[in-house]
């Protein structure tokens, strides 16, 4: 098949859906069809990837393309590189179709808190399509595009993987370069993968990871090839399953789901043990203060003279620092930069932020115990199913506690997956298999055994 006819195709579908489905803040057809045409006349070389079209949250730099964060404030801002993982699907043949929608600067759960528009759920398209990187679950989950990438700094990539029934992937920390990629919580972002199914994941994956000079947080390994080593049997695995994560909000389906899940593991070979995971009901508490706290010296480089937007009619500086941040930031990105500045001001620092740290370094303790005798945990991906849209903007509590589960792995730093597993009224829940570091792996056989 040529590359032009299947990034045809897709321009096609996205024209057909889009009006429905909203995932797409940008697309980029000429180009692409162009890209493609190149391919075709071998023009351009291709890899794994030749002629094969991904779409691209809008936090993650593509040269000659918008890069809004789904922010007012960069409207009209366009990227002048390529971030490594763009590079990098470039070179292995890969057409960039687009730019995804996602809640600004990737603080939320729904995709709701774009400052451009409302992404929903093809599955039901008055629910949410989760978030923040809702743009690509939803694009992938709708036929739009085959691939695409997220972020995932809490369970941004995980949890809309779970509400729009497709996997979706959040790795190792330090697995993946983030040179290009717009910065929220440091020490917890990482760009993840999603995709129609599990081998295409590992094949997306593969081709995005490994060392890069341009970002000094990434692991110095080697590249791992995900995709070969796919279908080895999962016979005599070891996977755990926490009780703390079955506990009060769980919805009685996704609790049975998850029960008819381990029969299944058990059918294939794998040895299943409850196991406590104490610290679970403390990660999001230290998530939003170490997440907040990270964004609001992240998002100080917004200032009005850098980057985007900048205030007319300003008196003086600090009043162009002032208006510009006013006008440019929604709500919720306000209510993080507001939490984070609070948690690391004098008097506040010693009770909430160095206290947080400590609560992470016994979660990842607490982690790294149960990976000596397990080879995975699984859960839930997330408490209920896609949520009405509108359901939880007014309470915020509710739209944090949806990331209950996912959270945690960030706070570890290991990767972990959300395979499509069961449905409640139609809707798809996810299972979410974490592991211990660079085990990526690990937990994508677990995922392809049952997928
Ligand atoms: N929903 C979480 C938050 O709002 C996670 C976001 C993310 O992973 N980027 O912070």
């Amino acid at each position: 098949v040529k590359s032009e006819e299947i990034v045809g195709s897709f321009l096609q579908r996205i024209e057909e859906v889009e009006p429905k489905v909203d995932a797409f803040l940008y697309v980029n057809k000429e180009e692409s069809l162009k890209r493609a045409r190149e391919i075709d006349e071998k023009k351009r070389s291709g890899g794994m990837l030749s002629g094969i079209p991904v779409g691209i949250k809008d936090n993650i730099s593509v040269r000659g393309m918008q890069n809004t964060c789904a922010s007012k404030f960069m409207e009209g801002y366009i990227a002048p590189y390529d971030a490594t993982v763009v590079t990098r699907l470039k070179e292995d043949g890969a057409i960039i179709l687009g730019k995804l929608n996602m809640d600004e600067f990737a603080m939320g759960s729904s995709t709701e808190h774009s400052a451009y528009k409302i992404t929903r759920n093809p599955h039901d398209l008055d629910r949410v399509p989760g978030g923040s990187s809702g743009g690509s679950a939803a694009a992938v989950s709708a036929l739009e595009v085959p691939l695409s990438l997220g972020t995932d700094t809490g369970g941004s990539v995980r949890q809309p993987a779970a509400f729009c029934g497709i996997p979706g992937l959040k790795p190792t920390y330090g697995n993946i370069s983030r040179y290009g990629v717009t910065a929220f919580g440091s020490t917890l972002d990482q760009v993840g993968t999603f995709a129609g199914d599990v081998r295409d994941l590992a094949l997306l994956t593969t081709s995005i990871s490994g060392h890069d000079e341009m970002d000094m947080t990434t692991n110095k390994r080697e590249k791992a090839d995900l995709f070969t080593g796919l279908n080895k049997d999962i016979r005599g695995k070891k996977i755990a399953i926490a009780k703390d994560f079955l506990g009060e909000g769980l919805n009685e389906d996704a609790r049975k789901n998850l029960m008819d899940m381990i029969e299944v593991l058990k059918d294939l070979g794998a040895e299943i043990d409850f196991i406590d995971l104490k610290l679970t009901d403390y990660s999001l508490a230290a998530y939003y203060i170490i997440s907040s706290a990270e964004a609001s010296s992240n998002l100080a480089r917004f200032d009005g003279i850098r980057y985007g937007k900048r205030a007319e009619d300003a008196a003086d500086l600090l009043d162009l620092y002032k208006k510009s941040r006013s006008e440019g930031f929604g709500a919720e990105v306000k209510r993080r930069i507001m939490l984070g500045t609070y948690v690391l001001s004098a008097g506040y620092y010693d009770a909430y932020y160095s206290k947080a740290l400590k609560v992470r370094k016994l979660i990842q303790e607490e982690y790294k115990e149960i990976f000596r005798s397990y080879d995975a945990i699984i859960s839930p991906t997330t408490p209920t199913p896609a949520f009405k849209i509108g359901d939880n903007t007014e309470d915020i509590m509710a739209m944090y506690l949806n990331d209950i589960y996912t959270v945690p792995v960030n706070i570890a730093g290991i990767p972990a997956v959300s395979i499509p597993s069961g449905k409640v009224n139609g809707l798809p829940l996810g299972l979410q298999i974490m592991g211990n570091h660079f085990d990526e792996q690990g937990i994508l056989n677990i995922a392809y055994a049952v997928e």
